[in-house]
């Protein structure tokens, strides 16, 4: 496979999931309001909220975005953040990251699965009906494994746009000018059909998010920018092609972040997304390997 070679604009950006109080930052904040997405200004639409940069849903109190207007904000990227949370409902509770007014968790009947904060074990209580998640012990392998049954439905265009929508608003003028058709397709005026996401599960529990914009380092590469985002053990890759009529494959950067060395744990999907529906996975399994079973994986169980 030919070698292709990505490099960082910039040092990546981090926050804190766990941080009730970060130091602000407040990106795009001119004296005018215009939104860097429909290019609307004050005269015809509001800015009342606080547009959350990240997620607020995976614990962003950090970076905010000035000049995003509440329409954007509200009924195109809210949805999109929606389906992020869903892919990653696992890895938020896993994380510990606050919501808005509490934490995230996932309930069947009688049982639930959450963790209040990164001091916080994470917490497995079952009630009779093992439904919406599982626990099954490997001791011979000094093993745990967590399936999830059933896991939440996402859009993967609106992982794609969730993903776009952050590294829109890290991008300088001048690249979005030149990009401007990826400005459209965020708010729905143009497709980009097939999208190209790879979605990476590292044996890694990160204690930050991290966002990477990187740039390829050929000028005959289609795809010449991509995004990058890293929450807690999955690495999310979104390559931008040059225009939106692009339709080879990208070729994949296997750089990823801290240079992590890739063993046989490291599993990548590539996605090829075709369609703008709901994607409704299969169960997932997080295994967890210990040492000293109480020290290395506490649980509580019922
Ligand atoms: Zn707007």
């Amino acid at each position: 496979m030919s070698v292709v070679r990505y490099v960082c604009i910039g040092n990546p950006i981090t926050y804190s999931p766990h941080e009730s109080i970060g130091n602000k930052q407040i990106l795009n904040n001119d004296e005018e309001r215009k939104c860097i997405f429909c290019g609307k200004t004050e005269k015809d639409t509001t800015f009342k909220k606080e547009a959350h940069l990240f997620p607020a849903g995976l614990g962003n109190r950090t970076f905010f975005n000035k000049n995003e207007c509440d329409m954007c904000n509200e009924h195109i990227f809210s949805p999109c953040e929606d389906d992020l949370c869903n892919l990653l409902e696992l890895d938020r509770i896993l994380t510990g990251s606050r919501k808005r007014s509490s934490y995230p968790k996932i309930k069947n009947r009688d049982g639930v699965m959450q963790r209040k904060g990164k001091e916080n074990n994470l917490i497995i209580e079952f009630g009779g009906d093992r439904g919406k998640f599982d626990l099954i012990e490997h001791h011979e392998k000094n093993k745990i494994e967590i399936k999830v049954k059933k896991p939440m439905p996402y859009n993967e265009v609106n992982i794609c746009k969730a993903i776009a929508h952050i590294g829109w608003s890290f991008l300088s003028e001048s690249t979005r000018e030149s990009f401007s058709y990826l400005g459209k397709w965020l708010i729905g005026e143009l497709s980009i059909f097939p999208l190209h996401l790879d979605i990476a599960f590292v044996p890694a529990l990160y204690e930050k998010g991290v966002f990477e914009i990187k740039e390829s380092t050929s000028s005959f590469n289609k795809f010449p920018l991509l995004f990058r985002f890293l929450f807690e053990s999955k690495v999310l890759t979104f390559y931008i092609p040059i225009n939106h009529e692009v339709s080879t494959e990208p070729l994949p950067d296997w750089n990823y972040i801290d240079n992590m060395e890739r063993d046989e744990e490291f599993k990548i999907s590539r996605r090829i997304v075709q369609y703008d529906k709901r994607t409704y996975p299969d169960d997932v399994s997080y295994t967890f390997k210990y040492n000293n079973r109480d020290k290395a994986f506490p649980l509580l169980e019922e």
